[in-house]
């Protein structure tokens, strides 16, 4: 690998150097990037978190970013899949953002429009300063004209453009743009800057013409997809399906994950993954759903689900192995769906609200369900619950006030309720990494995730992690420092993104 990479830098090197006698002054080979029309004189510098120069205004909202090829040839399909197959190794793998459609352009298509040109690539525009813009973005597959020694390496010079230029079209400007920039980096400042900076200056990003490595070589930076993750979200992968309530999850084990949820016949369905790049997708289990289910696995084997049915009580069925149980009721009347916590495999500890708004449980103890009783409270969603311990429960729920409050069982009491803050829109979900962790999901009015972690002394405060959820969330862990989470997208698909000490 080393040489091979040695060998395309020197030659690239090789392109520089030949670029700059040819334009006669210190152009990088880079991007002869036409001066982008709305460079701003006055930019506000706030906020100071990983590297990017980000203008703010110029992101993505929704993050689904539609694409067209204005002139495509009937003999460079090969080059446009290159194109694409780049940016979903790089920017859509490490962040929410989707790049969608890809076809001929439209004379009114919106989004990102592309021209292939033999000249130097750029964008005219940062981030969705080019929707609709015609020729909008630039891009080379031949190289006849500009950078020719692209000519003996089409592909390592078509992905590594692809990448920087998709970079500008998520609104990320130069890193050498930025005012923090050493004197070591002689790149002059090239096209529009950003108004937000995050992290510290990066000579390994994309973005950077002083990177050594030119244009990353087509590889983001560490820091790179930390930016990405700030302004676009965590990564997520489609389950599909058409759902009609939020997701519930249950982990037997570190390959093994089971989520279901109500489907528009209002039956339960299931999709599991056994490890691997792949899930078993949706089947139904039959029921009659009047809310979210809630799943545990109290040991390797089983699963227990539980959701409201349709007079109200809480409904459960369970998978022992080798079958599906039939569904049986809990009793109750109750005016949300419920969680579900498990520290052993002979105990399992039920929590709905009830018609008072109040927390009501009910539990097993190997054998049967004792009555429902009243925890107090004032809820206004389905609560959630996880056991990170035996003989520990914590419950979570939107209050009154639309902040997640907590309430935990330490083995001998209840602890009053207490908010860890926030103005939400959904029930939260809750899971465990390990002793004493708890990571908290909600969504908020503008429909996208946040998470709050305990890491066994404080709260970390509410982060946003992006997304676009038309249902609560659920989430699980099926292994120290891991965390899997669910959610209903507004087309009725399942998502999931996985962390796994780092998304
Ligand atoms: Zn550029």
């Amino acid at each position: 690998m080393s040489i091979g990479i040695a060998f395309r830098r020197g030659t690239v090197l090789l392109a520089v150097l030949e670029l700059g006698a040819l334009l006669g002054c210190g152009v990088n080979a880079d991007l002869s990037e036409s001066a982008e029309p709305d460079a701003s004189p006055a930019e506000t510098l706030r906020g100071s978190e990983a590297d990017l120069y980000v203008a703010s205004a110029r992101l993505w909202r929704p993050m689904t970013v539609a694409v067209c090829w204005e002139n495509p040839g009937l003999l460079d399909g090969v080059q446009r899949q290159w194109v694409r197959d780049a940016v979903a190794r790089t920017w859509e793998a490490r962040s929410g953002v989707r790049f969608t459609g890809w076809g001929t352009c439209a004379a009114a298509s919106s989004g990102i429009r592309i021209n292939i040109s033999d000249t130097g690539p750029h964008v005219k525009a940062l981030g969705n300063g080019l929707n609709g813009m015609a020729q909008g973005m630039v891009l080379n597959f031949t190289f006849n004209n500009w950078s020719t020694s692209c000519r003996s390496q089409l592909q390592y010079c078509i992905e590594a453009i692809a990448v920087h230029e998709f970079g500008h079209a998520m609104g990320y400007a130069h890193e050498q743009n930025r005012p923090d920039t050493p004197s070591s980096c002689t790149e002059p400042p090239q096209g529009s800057s950003g108004d937000l900076i995050i992290g510290p200056w990066d000579l390994s990003s994309v973005m950077n013409y002083c990177n050594p490595q030119w244009n990353g070589n087509g590889n983001l930076s560490v820091t790179d997809q930390q930016g990405a993750q700030q302004t676009y979200g965590v990564p997520w992968d489609s389950l599909g399906g058409n759902h009609t309530s939020g997701p519930a999850v249950a982990a037997r084990g570190a390959n093994r994950l089971d989520v279901f949820a109500r489907g528009t016949d209002n039956q339960l369905w299931q999709a599991y993954w056994t490890g691997g790049t792949t899930w078993n997708l949706w089947f139904p289990l039959g029921g009659n759903l009047t809310s979210d289910p809630a799943a545990v696995s109290r040991d390797s084997t089983r699963i227990d689900v539980f959701a409201r049915g349709a007079d109200n009580s809480i409904m459960q069925k369970t998978w022992n192995g080798l079958v599906w149980s039939g569904w049986s009721s809990l009793g109750g009347n109750f005016a949300s769906g419920p969680a579900v916590a498990s520290w052993s495999a002979s105990r399992m500890d039920v929590f709905v609200r009830g018609t008072d708004n109040q927390l009501w449980q009910a539990y097993w103890t190997g054998t049967t369900w004792n009555a429902w009783f009243p925890l107090g409270g004032n809820l206004a969603s389905d609560p959630a619950a996880v056991s990170w311990g035996l003989g520990r429960i914590d419950v979570f729920a939107r209050g009154a006030d639309n902040s997640i409050v907590q309430k935990y069982w330490n083995g001998t009491a209840w602890s009053g309720w207490s908010s860890l803050g926030g103005n939400f829109t959904s029930s939260p979900a809750v899971a465990s990494r390990g002793a004493n962790l708890l990571d908290v999901f909600a969504r908020s009015s503008d429909n996208s995730l946040w998470m709050n972690s305990w890491n066994g002394s404080s709260w970390s405060g509410w982060q946003w992690l992006g997304g676009e959820l038309a249902s609560a969330p659920d989430a699980v862990s099926k292994g120290a420092g891991q965390v899997d989470l669910f959610y209903i997208a507004p087309d009725g698909s399942m998502r999931h993104s996985g962390y796994n000490n780092g998304w």
